[in-house]
This record gives C-alpha cells, structure tokens and sequence, in this order.
C-alpha cells in the first residue's frame, strides 16, 4: 500500500475513532518526525498528549457552560485588607476546596456589596477548573425552578438535577422572603444534599434573622441545621466594596448637588448604588 494510502486510511481511522485533535495534528507531527526522527513511544505519546488536552480544554468548557456561572472572578482579585473582618486563613483553607472532598457547605454572610456573590463565584470557578461539576443559582430562580418542576411533573428529575454538581452555589438569600411553601421546596433540595455534596450559599441576613426570611420557623430552622451540621461560616461586616469606591466621587458630587435650586440630600436612588431589590 503507499504511503498515501496509508495516510487516508489512517485519518479515517482517526475520525471514526473522534480523536479528531490527532487527525489535525496529524501532517505537521509526522513532517516533525521525519527531520527529528523521535522514537517510537516518543512520538506516540506526543501525539495521543494533543488530543488529552483538547478533551481536557473541551470538558472544561462544558462544565463552565453548564455551571451558569456569571464572569469569572478570582480569590486573588479579591481585597483582602478591604476586608478586615474576614480572616485570611479561612479563604485559604477553601481555596484548597478540600471542603468539596468533605461535602461540606461554606455560609457567606454579610450585608450587601460586601463581597458575599464575588467569593462565592471565585470558589465556583475554581471548583470547574479543578474538574468539578458546579452549578450556579440564585435562592429565588432555584425555588422558582422546583416549584414549576412540581406541577409539570418533573419533581424526580429537578431533585436529581439539584443533586447533580459537587458544588451547588445559592446566591442571595433573605433579599426577598420566602413563604412557607417556597422554604419547604429550599428545604428539600438542601436536605437532599446534605452529606451528599456541597453548598456555598451567601445571604445577607444573620442567622438569628432566618426567622425573618422564612414565614415558617420550624423549616427555617431545619434548614439551619441540615446547612451548618458541616460548616465553615464566614461573617464579612465590613462596609460595601462599591460604594467605597464611589464614595470620594459621591462626596466630590455633594456640594454641587445641593447647591442645585431645588437643593435638598443627595437623591437616594443614586446612593442605593449597592443595595439589591
Ligand atoms: P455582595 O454579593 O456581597 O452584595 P458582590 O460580591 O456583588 O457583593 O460585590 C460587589 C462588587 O464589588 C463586585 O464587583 C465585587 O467584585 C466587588 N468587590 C466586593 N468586595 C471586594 C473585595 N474585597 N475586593 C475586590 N472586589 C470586591
Ligand atoms: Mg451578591
């Protein structure tokens, strides 16, 4: 057979088998080897090493669309001095993200602007980047979501779907409360997860005001003791990283505001910068 030949059947080959990153590598790795002459094994595991890392690429992408995650942020752009009341040894520690290995939940409290949603996602993209499945939901879309798979008849299949990732985030619980037919649908889902993957959910109420959150104290109350059984909880007091940054802007707008004719403080909706609904 020439070598032609060879070559065709050998990319046919190729494509039948999807190791199509080998199949485009193909003529420039074998061109490579004719001057360099590599051995053997050499060459082989040059080859097959294109395709580990276009699946690697290719799998990688697929659980950070999947994941839903908004714009990466990093724990590395995060202020840490900006932020004195958090200790830094914490961050660390879930940054090795052993409290994935151990299903266990991380409580991110504080009140708005503060950093709670950044963490929280930097800890998410890290997870998909280190192979874990990850999914990314606010508290209000994930009730929103179980309530309608409920009476769709799709209750089994949106359980296991809230089972799926090794890491759940739920963002933004206590900015709307939740009636007692919401919570038990919350409660359920956390339950199911509880021991059996992680959840980093972020709030801006302290856990003596989940009563306020919930209509329902008992539920708020199960859900507390399902989510904290295995839990880091981090309480950032701090001030709001947003308005810190419009804060000298705002100040510096001040005077020409209320020298305006129809004068009067500074309008709240502007100030309400960093507050959410
Ligand atoms: P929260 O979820 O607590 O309301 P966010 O995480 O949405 O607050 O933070 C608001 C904005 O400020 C985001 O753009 C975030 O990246 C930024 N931010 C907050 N805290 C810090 C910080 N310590 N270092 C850097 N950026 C921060
Ligand atoms: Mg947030």
């Amino acid at each position: 057979m020439s070598t032609d030949t060879l070559y065709q059947q050998l990319r046919s080959h190729l494509h039948y088998l999807k190791l199509t990153a080998v199949a485009d590598a193909l003529a420039p790795a074998l061109e490579t080897a004719e001057r360099d002459r590599p051995g053997y094994t050499e060459f082989l595991a040059g080859l097959l090493k294109t395709e580990v890392d276009a699946t690697e690429q290719r799998r990688l992408q697929g659980r950070l669309r999947f994941s839903k995650l908004p714009a990466r942020k990093t724990l590395a752009q995060f202020d840490r001095d900006a932020q004195p009341s958090l200790d830094a040894r914490m961050i660390d520690e879930l940054a090795t993200l052993r409290f994935i290995e151990e299903r266990a939940n991380v409580l991110l409290i504080g009140p708005p602007g503060v950093g709670k949603t950044h963490l929280a996602v930097a800890l998410g993209h890290q997870a998909v980047e280190a192979g874990y499945r990850v999914f990314y939901t606010t508290a209000a879309d994930l009730v929103a979501r179980t309530s309608r798979a409920a009476i769709e008849g799709r209750w089994q299949t949106t359980m296991r779907f809230w089972n799926g990732p090794q890491l759940l985030l739920i963002d933004e619980l206590g900015y709307l409360p939740m009636p007692g037919q919401d919570a038990s649908l919350l409660f359920q889902v956390i339950s199911r997860r509880y021991e059996h993957g992680s959840i980093v959910l972020t709030t801006n109420r302290g856990i003596a005001d989940w009563g306020q959150i919930f209509e329902d104290t008992t539920v708020a109350a199960a859900i507390l003791d399902r989510l904290l059984h295995h839990a880091t909880v981090l309480s950032i007091t701090g001030d709001s990283y947003r308005m810190r940054r419009h804060r000298d802007a705002i100040a510096a707008l001040r005077p020409a505001l209320t020298g305006r004719p129809q004068g009067g403080e500074f309008p709240s909706s502007q100030l309400g910068n960093s507050r959410h609904p």
